[in-house]
Formats: structure tokens, sequence, C-alpha cells
């Protein structure tokens, strides 16, 4: 029986002698990986709708219990060119894919699936758009952080509540006050990065044009919140190395 998915393309990789593994985001799905044949043969007519950051419909016959399905047909439905033919897009793209992948193989509930799918959404089109690179990534890993359940302490002091705050510790998990700095010898943090912080941690994806207009995004920012999710969730992309070269 023929199956059909709209899906996200995350990653293509070789297989085989003319045959790729497409890594993909299903909107009613979830993750699937599918095995496309021929696909790196010239008159592949798959070939367009199987790029990475595509967002296709697939046609397919389930096989259950498979690590990956066979792929029969790929409709493109949009391309999402700009993001494969500016040096920054595609790395930043490439830094939401691998982190996705990432988290596909803990396995992730439908809902999880769905927020993803939503995420990387509002996210293509913000880079397809704009020049905003920070923001986009920032935005990305606050959100990844709610999803793993590690949103860090942003409403007072992660050690002991006190409302005055004026530092950011990774492994206490959030906001630090000038008492427990002293004791743990963090730095001062401007209150600029504070504020970015803060409203990173409290955004949902439904607020993300109010957060992209009211707050500049800071590298800084994004290190910190990368940070927050090697720490807490053991993230390691190998897209990084690349990142920190082009941005
Ligand atoms: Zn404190």
């Amino acid at each position: 029986m023929n199956d059909t998915v709209s899906l996200i393309v995350l990653d293509q990789q070789d297989y085989k002698e003319n045959d790729a593994l497409i890594y993909t985001l299903g909107k009613e799905k979830g993750f699937l990986t599918f095995q496309a044949k021929g696909l790196r043969k010239m008159e592949s007519k798959n070939a367009y709708a199987c790029q990475p950051f595509s967002f296709s419909q697939f046609r397919y016959d389930e096989r259950e219990g498979s690590g990956f399905q066979l792929l029969h047909e790929a409709i493109l439905i949009e391309s999402n060119r700009p993001l494969r033919e500016n040096l920054v897009k595609s790395t930043v793209a490439s830094v939401l894919s691998e982190t996705v992948l990432f988290m596909s193989r803990d396995g992730l509930d439908m809902e999880g699936s769905h927020e993803l799918y939503a995420l990387l959404e509002v996210l293509y089109k913000e880079l397809k758009e704009n020049e905003r690179p920070h923001l986009v990534l920032a935005f990305f890993y606050a959100r990844i952080a709610d999803l793993l359940g590690f949103s860090p302490m942003v409403d007072g002091c992660a050690v002991c509540a006190s409302k005055k705050v004026d530092s950011i510790s990774i492994s206490d998990g959030g906001f630090i006050c000038p008492d427990c700095r002293a004791e743990i010898q963090s730095p001062v943090y401007p209150s600029d990065i504070l504020k970015q912080f803060r409203y990173l941690a409290k955004a949902g994806l439904g607020n993300f044009d109010v957060l992209a207009g009211s707050v500049d995004i800071t590298r800084d920012v994004v290190e910190i919140y990368r940070d927050f999710l090697i720490e807490h969730a053991g993230l390691r992309l190998k897209s990084w190395a690349f990142l920190e070269k082009v941005l």
C-alpha cells in the first residue's frame, strides 16, 4: 500500500553505488529515514525534492520495524533554495538539522516532533528572508532546551531564588545573584546579556516575531545557550566547527 508523508529533508548521505539515505522529519510521522534508489544518477527525477532543507512530499510503502523506508517518489513543495546558496545560512540550517537528528536518536514523542516541525518552519522562513543568524540560533537552542526539559531559571537566582541577579551559571542552570556569584566565582554579566537570555527563555514559538522585534540577539547569548545544551543535554555537533569559521 502507498503511504504519503509531508516532511522536511534534514540531511542526505551517500549510500551504496548510486543510492542515498534521506533523513527527514515528517509532519505527521516524526523522524523517518528513506533509501532513495538511484538518487545520485544524473537523471534521477527525485533529486530536487531530496535536497536538504526542502519541504517535500514522499510516497513510499511503509515497512514496519524497518530502520528505513524505500522511497518511491519525491515531490518538491518548497525548495528553500536561499538556505543552500548562502554559506552562513546553509551552515546555520545544518546546525538545526544536526541538532534535530541528535534528538531523534533518543526518540521523541509525536507532540515533540510536531513542535520541532513548526519550529523549523518558522526559522527557515526567518533565515531565508533576513540576515539574523544569531537570532535564529539562540531562539532555536532556547526552544530545544525547553523540549528537552532543561529550561534555565530566569525568574531569580538559580541557587537561592533571590530576585536580584547579575550573573549566569551554566552548571547551576540559570541566573545567579551577587552573593552566590561571589561564592561560585561566576563573572558579572552586562544587563543587556541578562535581558536577552531572559527573553529567549520566556518566549514560546508563537512569540518569535515579538522577540525578534524587541531585542537584538548577540553572539554571546548564542554561545551561552549552546553551552547550556552541551552541559545539560550532552549536545555535540560536527557542524559547530564550521559555524565557528563562518559566523
Ligand atoms: Zn543566589
